[in-house]
């Protein structure tokens, strides 16, 4: 029987009779079928080899294959898979401890979960238990999560399915300076701008029902957009004026994306608290969690946390993300983020100035996106918000994947972000398949 699922064909068979993949109508689906992936390098099961462009969804930081990792994985599996949250384990009191010494310094305690939308979800849960208040803000250009309160945090339109959704989650406007109608003078002016409306917008609410702010620390799947300077240093102090918690959601950010262990370190602000999942194991298995601040930390001491999974700081996830905190720091996994990321900022740029498509490039350490529009003087997006009925991205998607670059869109963004182990040469490689692609773009719309 299992002879069946050897070949590519009735392993797709029976992919599409049985399994339901996410965010897609399933007829036309046609999935590659991968039997390796090594390094910065997935194999389909013709041998043609893809360069990880994405690190998968953002997550494989450490690249695919990492024995270290693989072998603290099986170890576990050995010695105790699972036991109880309410239980102490070597791997769950190292990994806690771990977490809390690369965090910024005024964290005080983690509770694990399995991924990036539990986590936030437990997030809203305590910064309303903490505050006692209910209204929670988040940006429009995010995506926090598909569960519901997640989804109901998440501005783009994988929200909608959620809707009328739940009361009390508020939306505001995100720094996005080049789809900005005003000229601002600086960057800091434009943070002014913005925390000025949304300062506005808390009071209206009423400052006082207004429990948390959740931002991901550089927008993810969005756009990559980028902090201007003082703008998370203005959310601080807007929360601090209101009594308001700053999240940082830093399960695409977090763990050496940016250059840095987390996204905010760039800025020095220190959240109150940090949800994150992704590069914490890597994908070798599932894991995330929320970071708290020492005050939050000690609030718990008499109240009761009103959280629980089944697999809250499982074992085997646990180990796992011990051995991935040391093999980020045992290959200097943080340093080389930011030293390519000098490189690919570099081939951006290039390709921005040479085509026509590419109306702005966004980048920091190893995540990067590339903005096309049908216009650089009118920056009209290649493909409206919300509607791509032409299915231009996904053709684009394509013809990167088939010249052995693999990534994924949203709305008129390519994203580019490889794992972190990334070298010169490779990347420079990579980026010369997406020149070509973009050159075919520049031909599409000068049509
Ligand atoms: N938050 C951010 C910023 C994300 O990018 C994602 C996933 O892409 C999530 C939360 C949700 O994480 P998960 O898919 O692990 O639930």
């Amino acid at each position: 029987d299992d002879e069946i699922f050897m070949d590519e064909d009735s392993i797709r068979e029976y992919d599409k009779r049985y399994n339901l993949h996410s965010w897609s109508a399933q007829k036309n689906l046609n999935p590659l079928v991968i039997t390796k992936a090594e390094g910065i390098y997935f194999w389909d099961i013709n041998g043609k080899r893809y360069f990880d462009m994405s690190s998968q969804l953002v997550n494989v930081n450490v690249g695919h294959g990492n024995k270290e990792i693989i072998n603290a994985i099986k170890e576990q599996a050995e010695r105790l898979p699972f036991i109880g949250p309410s239980y102490a384990v070597d791997v769950r009191s190292k990994l806690a401890a771990k977490v809390i010494e690369k965090a910024p310094d005024n964290m005080g305690k983690v509770f694990f979960t399995l991924g990036g939308a539990d986590a936030n979800e437990n997030a809203i849960k305590i910064a309303r238990m903490f505050t006692g208040r209910q209204k929670i803000f988040s940006r429009y250009r995010s995506y926090h999560g598909a569960s519901f309160g997640a989804a109901n945090l998440s501005g783009e339109p994988r929200r909608y399915t959620c809707e009328p959704g739940l009361t009390g989650f508020i939306k505001f406007f995100d720094p996005y300076i080049y789809r900005e109608k005003i000229e601002f003078k600086s960057e800091e002016d434009a943070s002014r701008y913005y925390l000025d409306k949304l300062k506005e917008q808390i009071i209206y609410e009423g400052a006082d029902n207004v429990a948390a702010i959740f931002l991901e620390t550089v927008t993810g799947s969005n756009g990559v957009i980028i902090p201007p300077k003082g703008y998370l240093q203005g959310i601080r102090d807007i929360c601090d004026e209101f009594g308001i918690l700053m999240v940082c959601d830093e399960v695409m950010t977090g763990w050496g994306r940016t250059g840095e262990w987390f996204a905010c370190d760039n800025w020095n602000v220190k959240p109150d608290i940090i949800t994150f999942a992704k590069g914490i194991t890597c994908g070798y298995v599932p894991l995330g969690g929320v970071i708290v601040d020492k005050k939050i930390a000690e609030y718990f001491d008499d109240n009761v946390l009103m959280c629980g999974l089944t697999y809250n700081a499982h074992p085997i996830g646990c180990a796992a993300g011990c051995a991935t905190i040391d093999v980020y720091e045992k290959e200097g996994l943080i340093e080389n983020s930011k030293k390519m990321g000098k490189v690919l900022g570099a081939g951006l740029e290039k390709l921005k100035e040479k085509h026509a498509c590419v109306g702005d490039v966004r980048y920091i350490g190893l995540f990067s996106a590339v903005e096309l529009v049908k216009h650089k003087g009118t920056k009209e997006p290649l493909v409206p918000y919300g509607k791509d009925p032409e299915k231009i991205m996904p053709r684009i998607i394509d013809s990167l994947r088939e010249r052995g670059f693999s990534t994924y869109s949203h709305e008129n963004c390519i994203l580019v972000a490889p794992p972190l182990i990334i070298k010169e040469e490779e990347l420079k490689e990579a980026l010369s398949i997406l020149d070509e692609v973009l050159d075919f773009v520049d031909e599409y719309i000068e049509k």
